[in-house]
């Protein structure tokens, strides 16, 4: 089997035959390298790797084959020139920034991000002497009216989380590029299953693996996805000597997700869209956010964008706190977890969990009120999921 050449294939085939280097042992599925080092045929050998005067492995610290393997495969899918695999999401983010910004720098972020994300600018980055600001995802003025001659970076998530905003990536490119800034986006919610954000101009895409990609709640895993310039010398060289690695045992999870990945994410997309559409009927149900409704303010930029809405639903529920958490308690069938992007259907309380962090007035500023329950919609049957709600609900 030679290599296969990602520009002459679909995404499709790209999940499955993507970054494999078979071994003289000629096996089908791909092995899994739990290796902390390599050995070398002799001193010479070893001096030239070490020397950089010669490629192969040294240490898995800096590189390790099946971890490449995800790397590669992934790279391809999204259609970017090269991967680092991370030890988590947040360490994808964390290598992004320290490899690729200095003191003085800044950051304008959207708003609606991963609370960690805004832990990691606001209370670790600004110790470096690393500044951000914040955004509404979607007032493009209020993006071109905080650049300042220090803003070296653009970070968004889209779909955001957990009301599901949707940014024009291509609008925020240009307005990265006009400044000299790079525009990094967190591909998380959609995966290339769904989304491309390097077609439309994004430079940097991040991945937290755990989600989607892993798809069965496993491991915990990041990537970060660029052109070669900047991965090779910049981000590549933090990670070799900082050591945020990702283990090959979950690059080998990794790698068989994305091998069901398009498969998984349409299946997400068609139970979390009868969902929301049986969501919306229930009076009960005061809002659904989610891109596959009409009623989304922006359901036709989804529609570019993406080629599904995605397995994420939001709501509001009449009643406030009280009442979400009832629904919540009254469920059978959904994990109470904050985790996401499972086989498993999981349902969370923004409010309290994963966005307890912020005042009650930046909760409120950002629309997370204390009726709001996130779904993750997994695989089980869509029939089983509505009767479980439904009983949740009315109970
Ligand atoms: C979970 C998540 C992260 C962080 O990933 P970890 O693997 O948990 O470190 C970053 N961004 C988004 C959108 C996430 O959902």
């Amino acid at each position: 089997m030679g290599k296969i050449d990602p520009k002459n294939y679909d995404i499709q085939t790209c999940s499955v035959r993507s970054g494999q280097a078979r071994t003289p042992e000629n096996e089908n599925s791909e092995p899994i390298f739990l290796t902390s080092s390599f050995v070398f045929n002799n001193a010479a050998e070893a001096a030239a790797r070490f020397a950089g005067d010669e490629p192969g492995n040294i240490y898995s610290r800096f590189t390790n084959p099946t971890v490449k393997t995800f790397e590669d495969r992934l790279a391809a899918m999204e259609g970017g020139e090269r991967c680092i695999g991370t030890s988590s999401g947040m360490s994808a983010i964390m290598t992004t920034c320290m490899s690729l910004l200095k003191a003085g720098d800044h950051i304008v972020s959207s708003r609606s991000i991963f609370g960690s994300t805004i832990g990691l600018f606001n209370n670790v980055l600004s110790k470096f002497g690393i500044t951000t600001t914040f955004v509404p995802l979607t007032d493009y003025e209020a993006w071109a009216n905080a650049i300042t001659p220090q803003t070296k970076l653009l970070f968004l998530e889209s779909p955001s989380n957990p009301l599901m905003e949707i940014a024009d990536m291509r609008r925020l490119a240009d307005l990265a590029h006009e400044n000299d800034c790079l525009l990094v986006v967190d591909n998380c919610f959609c995966t290339p299953a769904l989304q491309l954000p390097f077609k439309f101009g994004t430079d940097i895409v991040i991945h937290s693996a755990t989600k989607y990609l892993d798809g069965q709640g496993r491991c915990v895993g990041g990537a970060i996805i660029g052109p070669e310039k900047l991965m090779n010398d910049d981000v590549f060289g933090f990670l070799r000597t900082a050591g945020p690695s990702m283990s090959p045992f979950n690059a080998w999870v990794f790698l068989k997700g994305l091998e069901t990945l398009g498969i998984r994410m349409q299946a997400h997309c068609q139970n979390a869209q009868i969902i929301a559409e049986w969501l919306e009927t229930q009076k009960q149900v005061s809002r659904v956010y989610f891109p596959g409704l009409a009623s989304h303010p922006q359901h036709d930029l989804a529609e570019k964008q993406q080629t599904g809405p995605g397995g994420i639903v939001s709501f509001e529920i009449k009643g406030g706190k009280d009442a979400a958490w009832k629904l919540i308690d009254g469920t059978n069938l959904f994990s109470i977890t904050a985790n996401l992007g499972d086989v498993k259907s999981t349902i969370t309380h923004p409010a309290t969990t994963t966005h307890h962090k912020l005042t009650d007035e930046q909760r409120a500023e950002v629309g997370i009120s204390g009726g709001l329950i996130r779904l993750s919609v997994g695989h089980e049957s869509v029939d089983d999921l509505i009767k479980d709600l439904d009983a949740a609900l009315t109970g």
